[in-house]
């Protein structure tokens, strides 16, 4: 069994810095694109995330249920520095997915803000603005009671 300071030794001997500032892992790489390393724990053989691994080893442990955001958007960056601990849905508003990109538009096709006041959530997870549908839910009384008149006067 490798012991935790064997592992650092090791773990150094496989990073490449770039002019970037970041530790490349020269490793094998997940199919992801992450950094991989087996080691051997308690006699069984376990692969881990390298950045994970490295980040535990310079920096500590990773609160539960927190993922590590690569600042740098370098996957096989193990630079600590470089990586932060999010929740997974903070990772996934950071990344290029339709919904971050969705989650990150601050203004509704109206131009009015998104500021957590006029923000109401919807169910299915979008954002509606709470001016416009003020703006919609006014026109629909209007029309409601310009109906209603128009319905009186006919009779
Ligand atoms: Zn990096
Ligand atoms: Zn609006």
């Amino acid at each position: 069994m490798q012991k935790i300071v064997d592992v650092k030794a090791h773990v150094q001997s496989k990073i490449r810095l770039t002019v970037s500032g970041c530790w490349e892992w020269t490793g094998s790489v997940f199919d992801s694109g992450y950094g991989a390393l087996s080691l051997c724990v308690n006699g069984r053989s376990k692969t881990f995330r390298i950045h994970r691994l490295v980040y535990e080893i310079f920096v500590g442990p990773i609160p539960t249920g927190l993922t590590l955001d690569h600042l740098c958007k370098n996957k096989i960056c193990v630079n600590p520095e470089h990586l932060e601990p999010v929740t997974a849905k903070e990772n996934i508003l950071r990344g290029s997915s339709f919904a971050a990109v969705n989650a990150r538009k601050s203004y509704c096709k109206n131009g009015h803000k998104f500021t957590f006041e006029n923000t109401q959530r919807e169910k299915s997870g979008g954002r509606r603005c709470r001016i416009c549908n003020l703006q919609y839910q006014k026109i629909k009384a209007k029309q409601y009671r310009l109906e209603k008149k128009l319905g009186a006067s006919e009779k």
